[in-house]
């Protein structure tokens, strides 16, 4: 019986995974599930699909959920150390859907058992992606991508040579405000930034989407994941969402992913890969669809693009600096201490600041680099938010 886990499973995709490992039934035992706050729904998940363990990431979680499992015969635990804990413990398939730079931890330890890695968790490349990289290697273990874009990229590239690519072009819907003036956009509230037009996802991932943060860490991510140079990774506005990301090969072919808004699709590929099994997803009918329209993205309304290859250039550790700034802007744009365009001014305040001071070319030697400057450009960067809240509000 096939042995699975899964990090963040009370969120968007922890839920979709959920789903999908249920209409498996009897074919999955389920390991560990971890969730963060949301006890009630990890205490019915993991009821449901009979866990051997259940974590949240909160201490004071702890009582709340070992409550919630009295009497199931649940092991339960708490905290940080217990998730990265929970990894060492032997799954066949893994699943990394917590949100932000604490999926790192136990994605990197799930490595080390040399089991297969489903990586939604996109803030793991960006902010240690060689390191992820070479420790799958080292340990002979497979990463499957689960971001949408890379997922399809991934599918386009199955049986191809990577030296007979050209170029990869993902894809991104333009969110809530692709057609906003600046102004307007200046003037966005938490809400109307989280309301994706097509894609119901998490709350922070929905705001990136609108900020187009959410494809500058995919930049970054398919530059990691693919070993592919910056300059040959393009990003291609499409309102539709139904192309997912396209590669360019060198006789001049394109080869495009199409599917629909649903990310059960790249979450049952993960599952089922190196197979091919039914996914519960609607089939596209494109006569209905009619026509798939495409825009180059606007750097200017959206500085987040022109960030994140600033970044690739940097290399290093830039990309931790990078993702922990843009976290702490969100933090304070969601809080409504931050204007909508603060975020991407605070996060290249803190990208200069930090390449300034310390270098941040310098490659990682190992994960404890990457905790350390990404915790210098949290500090960093909530100087930088409180700044441009004074300015913001003079
Ligand atoms: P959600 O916010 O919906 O869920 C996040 C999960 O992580 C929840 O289980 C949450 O627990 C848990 N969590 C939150 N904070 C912590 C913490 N500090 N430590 C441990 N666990 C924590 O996120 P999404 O499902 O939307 O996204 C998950 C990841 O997948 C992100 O990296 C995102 O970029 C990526 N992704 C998401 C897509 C989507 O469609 N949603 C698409 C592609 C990639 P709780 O809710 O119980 O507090």
């Amino acid at each position: 019986m096939r042995r699975v886990s899964i990090f963040g499973s009370t969120g968007s995709i922890g839920v979709n995974t959920v789903d999908l490992l249920t209409r498996q039934g009897a074919a999955v035992q389920t390991v560990a599930l971890t969730g963060g706050r949301n006890v009630a729904l990890l205490a019915e998940q993991a009821r449901r699909l009979r866990a051997d363990l259940a974590v949240t990431a909160h201490d004071d979680c702890y009582a709340a959920l070992k409550d919630a499992l009295a009497g199931s015969g649940i092991a339960v635990a708490a905290g940080t150390a217990a998730l990265v804990e929970a990894a060492d413990r032997p799954a066949d398939w893994v699943m990394s859907a917590i949100v932000g730079a604490a999926g790192l931890a136990p994605g990197f330890r799930a490595l080390r058992q040399g089991r297969t890695l489903a990586l939604a968790n996109k803030e793991s490349l960006v902010t240690a992606g060689p390191l992820l990289m070479a420790e799958a290697r080292a340990h002979g273990a497979t990463i499957l991508p689960v971001d949408s874009e890379h997922s399809a990229v991934f599918q386009a590239l199955t049986g191809e040579d990577m030296a007979a690519v050209e170029r990869i072009i993902i894809t991104a819907s333009g969110g809530p405000f692709r057609d906003w003036s600046a102004e307007r956009i200046a003037a966005a509230t938490p809400d109307q930034a989280a309301a994706h037009p097509n894609w119901s996802m998490g709350r922070r991932i929905s705001v990136d989407s609108a900020s187009m943060f959410n494809k500058a860490l995919e930049l970054i991510e398919t530059h990691e994941f693919f070993g592919i140079d910056p300059d040959r990774i393009e990003v291609l506005v499409h309102p539709q969402s139904i192309v997912h990301a396209l590669v360019g090969f060198v006789d001049g072919a394109l080869m495009a992913h199409l599917g629909a808004p649903d990310m059960r699709h790249a979450i049952g590929y993960a599952l089922n890969w190196p197979d091919r099994a039914p996914v519960p997803v609607a089939r596209l009918d494109l006569a209905q669809i009619g026509r798939l329209s495409f825009e180059p993205p606007d750097e200017r309304r959206f500085p987040a693009l022109r960030l994140a290859r600033e970044v690739m250039k940097l290399g290093g550790l830039a990309g931790a600096a990078f993702n922990a700034a843009k976290e702490v802007a969100l933090d304070h744009f969601l809080a409504g201490r931050l204007a909508f365009p603060g975020m991407a001014a605070v996060v290249e305040e803190v990208l200069a600041r930090l390449s300034r001071e310390s270098g941040l070319s310098n490659a990682a030697v190992g994960l404890d680099d990457v905790v350390e400057v990404d915790a210098r450009a949290r500090i960093a960067a909530r100087d930088a938010a409180v700044r441009w809240q004074r300015k913001d509000q003079r």
